[in-house]
């Protein structure tokens, strides 16, 4: 095994983390707060106070950071721990960022000899505590081979995307539609229950109909329809509505460079910031129904 190196132990990272060492990896970790520190090494990690010593004497670094500049300057920055990487290090970046921050990051690591992969994950703090998320890979088919073995330590599906950058593409291409199924689900859901169904009936019916989907298979937005998911608890924990936001900003970022035509993801991306700026944004995303069910009693 590799001596790796964890950078980023937020709700994400952490969890994944502690996946890596059940694993039986040694892994040096970092972060910003020591709190996420003091947990990882509680679980047996070794804990350090800067990025730069926790990357000292390991061949492969993990990210898990929030967006593109938290990337870029944790790799490249005034104090970055590109330079003081070995050779043929490999980088796994799992953030959720541009694309084009993924592709200048393989740009810049290239002219170092290290070697890159953007691996971007879905599934959500669940899949990172049971080890089950989906792992989207953009980057050389050569480097995501030899990735498998610790990307299989987090998660069961691993997908090799296309070269740099591909594996944000495609993260953001399955958020943007989560959004638009999201809102359409409780678009319908709200009608029936203005029409006097029950929404659990209702969500039976389409999930044996052709509007069957992800949200109303394991993520049902209306309260009470199904137990344990962020609905049925005040829409806490799960996916903040903020960071969905800050995921359909890239989506039409990409939108605009590859010239796409994407009206249901710019009506979901209004939605949303919408529903943000109504104080929701550190809610769960599948709050957006009550966006539909306040604007009923309004009337
Ligand atoms: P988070 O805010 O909980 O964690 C981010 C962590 O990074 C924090 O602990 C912060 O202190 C640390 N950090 C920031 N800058 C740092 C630096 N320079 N050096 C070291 N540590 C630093 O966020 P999260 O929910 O864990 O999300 C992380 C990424 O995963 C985001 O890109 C997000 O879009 C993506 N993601 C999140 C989910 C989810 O359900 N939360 C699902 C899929 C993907």
């Amino acid at each position: 095994m590799k001596k790796t190196a964890f950078i980023g132990l937020g709700n994400m990272g952490g969890p994944m983390a502690q996946n890596l060492l059940k694993a039986g990896h040694q892994l040096h970790v970092f972060d910003l707060q020591q709190a996420a520190i003091d947990q990882a090494v509680q679980h047996g990690a070794i804990g350090f106070s800067n990025a730069v010593e926790a990357v000292s004497q390991v061949d492969l670094v993990i990210s898990m950071l929030p967006a593109g500049k938290h990337v870029l300057d944790l790799y490249l920055g005034e104090n970055g721990i590109a330079k003081d990487l070995a050779k043929d290090s490999l980088i796994i970046d799992c953030s959720t960022i541009d694309s084009s921050a993924s592709v200048q990051l393989a740009e810049q690591l290239r002219l170092l000899n290290l070697r890159v992969l953007d691996a971007p994950v879905s599934g959500g703090v669940g899949g990172a505590k049971a080890g089950t998320l989906t792992f989207i890979v953009g980057g050389s088919a050569y480097d995501f081979e030899e990735a498998k073995e610790v990307l299989s330590a987090m998660g069961t599906k691993l997908f090799h995307a296309g070269s740099h950058g591909a594996g944000q593409v495609a993260k953001i291409c399955n958020n943007m539609l989560l959004s638009v199924l999201m809102a359409g689900t409780s678009e319908a859901l709200q009608m029936a229950i203005d029409n006097g169904l029950d929404a659990k009936v209702m969500s039976d019916i389409m999930l044996q109909s052709s509007g069957r989907n992800w949200t109303l298979e394991v993520y049902n937005p209306c309260p009470n329809v199904l137990e344990n998911v962020p609905s049925s608890n005040d829409y806490q924990g799960g996916f903040m509505v903020d960071l969905m936001n800050k995921d359909l900003g890239l989506a039409k970022d990409t939108a605009l460079n590859s010239h796409s035509n994407t009206p249901m993801g710019d009506l979901a991306r209004n939605l949303y910031s919408e529903h943000s700026l109504q104080g929701n944004g550190h809610r769960d995303f599948s709050s957006i129904f009550e966006m539909f069910a306040d604007k009923n009693e309004k009337e």
